[in-house]
């Protein structure tokens, strides 16, 4: 995110080579290559997706050599945890396991929140990192929208996506076992709906702490569409069965890769597209961002973003909705650029570091 036309024109020299780059696909780049497994296997390397960016692979390695992106040890559990020990050292406060359901106005101003236990609670500002159109057309009740904020809310299409994953507790060892793999299948494999030619999945025997000593975790992403699995959560009965056929078949075909681990499973947790929508309030899943399309220009200026709704003062969005991005940098990044702009109204200086 270059962030402003200055940034861009800074930067305009290193990115001109690079241009060609952001057209080609991985699938495309691989057909540079004469050996066969190469020109099979490399059009995987970025989430399974051959029609991806060859330039995101690029960006990936790059930002690895700067140590720019990095593994938090433990996950996302204590990366989270160290974002609110800085918030409360700051003056936050967090309340957790408390629904919003409301967004309260008083002459077209947002003044505060409506809890799923009734509580109301004033403030001076409220800021939703919620899906957008569950904030828009459920908690401002669809009050403040015009054609394109209406446009922009249409439900996601029903595409497959990383729909099912598929996380495994082993009594093993897998500390000497690459960090990620996709695995090629002999032949195809119907999982949830969809043939899979090769299994994608991350081995976390690099971090000590995900699993006791001399025992690993591994999770299997899988692709899926969110319809298939919300017709199957309508009978309880028949979506666990169905997670459990899911991990069934992948622990077997996993056995052929790790001779024995089938006897090893001590835990099975498999979250689907569903299991999202439950717990972070998304919608068909982790699907948070505004049904239009991308525009990289825009972006890279720091532009585009969904921040604010007609009509309605001191309401902000922030996260994925607001920069219609999938990385944690640019969404919270976006939360920063909002306390900016609160700073501003409030006549306050914006400090970087505190
Ligand atoms: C499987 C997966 C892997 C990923 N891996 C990476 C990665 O390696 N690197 C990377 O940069 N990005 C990754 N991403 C993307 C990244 O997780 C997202 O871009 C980021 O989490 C979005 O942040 P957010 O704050 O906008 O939304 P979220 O993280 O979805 O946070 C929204 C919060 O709002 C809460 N909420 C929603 N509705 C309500 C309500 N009504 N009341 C109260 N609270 C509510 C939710 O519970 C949640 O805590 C990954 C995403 C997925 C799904």
């Amino acid at each position: 995110m270059l962030g402003s036309i200055s940034g861009v024109i800074k930067t305009l020299p290193a990115m001109l080579p690079l241009l060609p780059y952001f057209r080609l696909t991985m699938q495309q780049f691989a057909q540079r290559f004469s050996n066969p497994f190469l020109k099979k296997a490399f059009p995987l390397l970025e989430y399974s997706i051959p029609f991806a960016p060859f330039i995101m692979h690029l960006a990936k390695h790059a930002y690895g050599f700067n140590r720019d992106i990095a593994w938090p040890v433990g996950g996302s559990l204590p990366f989270a945890r160290s974002i609110e020990k800085r918030y409360k050292e700051l003056g936050g406060e967090v309340n957790y396991r408390q629904k919003v359901e409301k967004i309260l106005v008083e002459k077209n101003k947002a003044v505060g929140i409506r809890l799923s236990d009734g509580s109301e609670h004033r403030a001076d500002f409220v800021i939703s990192d919620a899906d957008g159109r569950k904030t828009i057309m459920q908690m401002l009740e669809g009050k403040y929208v015009d054609e394109r904020i209406r446009a922009i809310c249409a439900e996601p299409p029903d595409e497959t996506n990383w729909a099912v994953h598929v996380f495994l507790g082993v009594n093993r060892d897998l500390s000497n076992e690459p960090s990620a793999l996709v695995m090629l299948l002999d032949r195809p494999v119907i999982i949830a709906g969809h043939e899979n030619r090769s299994l994608e999945m991350q081995i976390y025997g690099f971090d000590k702490s995900m699993a006791p000593e001399g025992k690993g975790v591994i999770k299997v992403e899988l692709i899926s569409t969110y319809s298939y699995w919300k017709k199957l959560y309508s009978d309880r009965t028949l979506y666990d069965r169905e997670k459990q056929k899911v991990a069934e078949i992948v622990i077997g075909i996993l056995d052929n890769y790790f001779p024995g681990i089938k006897n090893q499973v001590e835990v099975i947790d498999v979250p689907t597209l569903l299991t999202w929508e439950r717990y972070m309030g998304g919608t068909h899943g982790f699907a948070n961002m505004p049904s239009k399309k991308s525009n990289i220009i825009a972006s890279l200026l720091g532009r585009g973003q969904e921040r604010n709704l007609p009509g309605l003062s001191n309401f902000y969005f922030v996260g994925a909705w607001a920069t219609s991005t999938g990385a944690l940098f640019s969404n919270a990044h976006s939360g920063k650029k909002v306390i900016k702009a609160i700073c501003s109204v409030d006549g306050k200086k914006f400090l970087e570091e505190a």
